[in-house]
C-alpha cells in the first residue's frame, strides 16, 4: 500500500465545493515534468497561471507515495469543463509511469472508484475527455482500470481442503456412528489409506474396550489362609476356604469355621480335578495355589 502523504491543509485554494455525490469521472494526468511534488506545481499554478486552486486531489510521487491535496468535495482545475464532476488523480513524470507509481495509481483507482461509485468508462486520462486537447497522460487508463478491477476481486478462493482430521476425532466419529457400520465402510466413509484406517480401528477397539469392559473384579475376592488344614481344623481360615470353595462350585455348605467332612470332601473334588497327583482332602500350599487360581 501506498503511503498517504496529507497536505490537505497545505494545499492552495480549496475553497469552491461541489456534493460529493456530483462526481461521476476520474481523470488520470501526469505531471509532464520529469520530476516535482505539489508544491512545486503549486508554485507554476499560482505564479505562471494564476490559478487560485490547484489541479489534482492526489498526486503519486515517483517513489509511489500519494499526496492527498484536496477532500474529493473540493473542485480542483484538473480537466476544463469537467471539474465539478471529476476527482482528478495525477503521477509525476511525462511518460509512462514507474512501476511503483503504476501500482499506486491501480491501488488509487480502485479505491476511489469505490468510494465515488464511478463507471469504468468515466475512468479515463485526461485527453479522452471532450474538448480536450492534450497528451496527458501517456499511461493507458483503461488497463489501468483493468487492473484494478482485478486487484478488487477477492483472491479466488481455492476450494479450501479440509483440514485432516486426527485419528483421535476420526476414532470419536466412527464410535458416533458417523462412518456407518463395518470397517470397510467406515473405511470409504472417511476416505483413508489401510494403514491410515488402522490406527485409526486400533483406537476405536482402545476406547470401546476401555468403555464396555465391565470393572475389573476386584482381587482376591476370596482370600485363601496359608498353611495347613485339615479335619479337625477351625476358624477363620476354614471358613475363608470354605467361601472359597462354594465359589469354585464345590459346594460345602453352610460357612461355619469346621473342617469337617464335608470340607474335606469338598477338598478332595477340588483336587481331583485340579490336583489329580495329590488327593488328600487336606489344604496346603498346593492346593490353596490352586484353588487361588480359580477364584481369584
Ligand atoms: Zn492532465
Amino acid at each position: 500500500m501506498a503511503k498517504i502523504i496529507d497536505r490537505r491543509n497545505k494545499s492552495m485554494g480549496g475553497g469552491s465545493k461541489r456534493d460529493v455525490s456530483r462526481i461521476k469521472n476520474i481523470a488520470v494526468h501526469y505531471s509532464a515534468t520529469k520530476d516535482g511534488t505539489s508544491t512545486s506545481f503549486e508554485r507554476f499554478w499560482k505564479n505562471d497561471r494564476g490559478w487560485v486552486t490547484g489541479g489534482y486531489h492526489e498526486v503519486v510521487l515517483l517513489d509511489g507515495n500519494v499526496e492527498l491535496n484536496y477532500d474529493p468535495n473540493v473542485i480542483s482545475n484538473g480537466v476544463k469543463n469537467h471539474n465539478t464532476a471529476t476527482y482528478n488523480i495525477c503521477y509525476v513524470g511525462a511518460g509512462q509511469p514507474n512501476a511503483k507509481q503504476r501500482k499506486t495509481l491501480v491501488e488509487r483507482i480502485a479505491y476511489n472508484k469505490k468510494r465515488f461509485n464511478v463507471a469504468d468508462k468515466n475512468i479515463k486520462g485526461h485527453r479522452e475527455f471532450s474538448g480536450a486537447s492534450t497528451q496527458c497522460p501517456a499511461v493507458n487508463v483503461a488497463d489501468l482500470v483493468k487492473e484494478s478491477n482485478q486487484s478488487n476481486k477477492p483472491a479466488a478462493s481455492k476450494p479450501s481442503k479440509p483440514k485432516k482430521k486426527t485419528v483421535a476425532q476420526m476414532a470419536t466419529e466412527v464410535i458416533a456412528g458417523k462412518h456407518g457400520e463395518g470397517h470397510p465402510a467406515r473405511k470409504k466413509s472417511l476416505g483413508i489409506s489401510d494403514a491410515e484406517y488402522a490406527k485409526v480401528r486400533a483406537e476405536v477397539n482402545k476406547r470401546l474396550g476401555a468403555k464396555t469392559s465391565k470393572p475389573k473384579p476386584a482381587k482376591n475376592r476370596y482370600p485363601l489362609p496359608s498353611g495347613v488344614l485339615r479335619v479337625g481344623s477351625r476358624g477363620e481360615g476354614v471358613k475363608q476356604l470354605q467361601r472359597a470353595l462354594n465359589a469354585a462350585n464345590f459346594k460345602v455348605g453352610a460357612v461355619d469355621g469346621i473342617y469337617g467332612p464335608k470340607v474335606k470332601d469338598a477338598v478332595e473334588r477340588f483336587q481331583s480335578v485340579h490336583d489329580a497327583y495329590n488327593i488328600d482332602g487336606i489344604y496346603g500350599k498346593r492346593t490353596k495355589v490352586r484353588l487361588d487360581k480359580v477364584v481369584n
